[in-house]
């Protein structure tokens, strides 16, 4: 059902999250818009301006190689130093309070770990964007390095010194392999959770998408948060088209 209105929608979301024992939040960029991180999906979001750059085009040119890196440091001069928003903050208290063993996030900006939440229970479904890897050695590269090397090279992206294979930032492209570890560990948060919570994301990203619904399937309760309607609200257990910050802000504990 639809929360008529904002106490309503947390007077609800409280009383859920009192009963469930098990509470798993489910991610995407609504959660860090008040960070001053775009979304997609909303009207001037990032999909508006730049078309995504596929896996196969990164590895069949040299030049989208350095377009995507182009893109990712004006990212970083954009909003490099964003800190966890009030939802961030929120699952962090539920998570200290032992209420959520792990966070599944489709987002890539590492706002979930910056909000105290162990690496080890933030399940990234698309990878992490604040690091780079090798894609043939998996060997770590840091931004800063890539960038001081294309700044001495002309523009020219790197590639690994120890085994000349490409390095790309540590996040999941349209057509680059899902990680099996995260979507195993994702799967099993989703069938022994209680509670899913759908929290900023249009839930049009798939198989991301699915884990909602597959929670649902197996008896937990559903809520969604988000601004504009998804897909999924018919079967959710609880709507809420209010603003993610303002709803999870009551759920803050210092
Ligand atoms: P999306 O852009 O498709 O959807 C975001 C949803 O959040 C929209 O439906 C929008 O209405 C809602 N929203 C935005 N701000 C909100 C707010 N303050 N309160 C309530 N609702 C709000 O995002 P997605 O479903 O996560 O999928 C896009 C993909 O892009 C993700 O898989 C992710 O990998 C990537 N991405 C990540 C980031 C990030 O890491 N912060 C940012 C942009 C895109
Ligand atoms: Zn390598």
């Amino acid at each position: 059902m639809i929360a008529p209105n904002l106490d309503t929608a947390i007077a609800r979301l409280g009383q859920m999250i009192h009963d469930a024992r098990d509470i798993v939040p489910f991610t995407g960029a609504g959660i860090s818009t008040e960070c001053g991180i775009p979304d997609f999906r909303s009207p001037g979001g990032l999909w508006t301006k730049n078309r995504p750059i596929p896996f196969d085009e990164f590895l069949a040119s040299q030049e989208a190689r350095n377009e995507s890196w182009r893109r990712r440091f004006a990212m970083s001069d954009q909003f490099g130093d964003a800190q966890p928003g009030r939802g961030h903050r929120a699952l962090a208290s539920l998570y200290r309070a032992g209420k959520v063993p792990a966070v599944v996030t489709q987002n890539i900006d590492n706002l979930h770990q910056a909000s105290g939440i162990a690496p080890e229970h933030v399940v990234e479904l698309h990878g992490n964007t604040t690091y780079a890897v090798c894609l043939d050695c998996a060997g770590r590269y840091e931004l800063a390095w890539v960038r001081a090397r294309m700044e001495a090279g002309n523009g020219c992206a790197p590639d690994c010194p120890s085994c000349g294979g490409f390095i790309k930032t540590a996040t999941v492209s349209f057509g680059q392999a899902m990680p099996d570890e995260a979507m195993r560990h994702a799967e099993q948060l989703a069938l022994t959770c209680d509670l899913f919570l759908a929290i900023g994301s249009s839930l049009v990203v798939w198989p991301a998408a699915g884990f909602p619904l597959m929670a649902k399937r197996n008896g937990a309760r559903l809520v969604i948060i988000n601004r504009e309607p998804t897909e999924f609200d018919e079967v959710a257990d609880l709507v809420v088209h209010q603003d993610i910050g303002t709803v999870l802000e009551p759920f803050i504990v210092h």
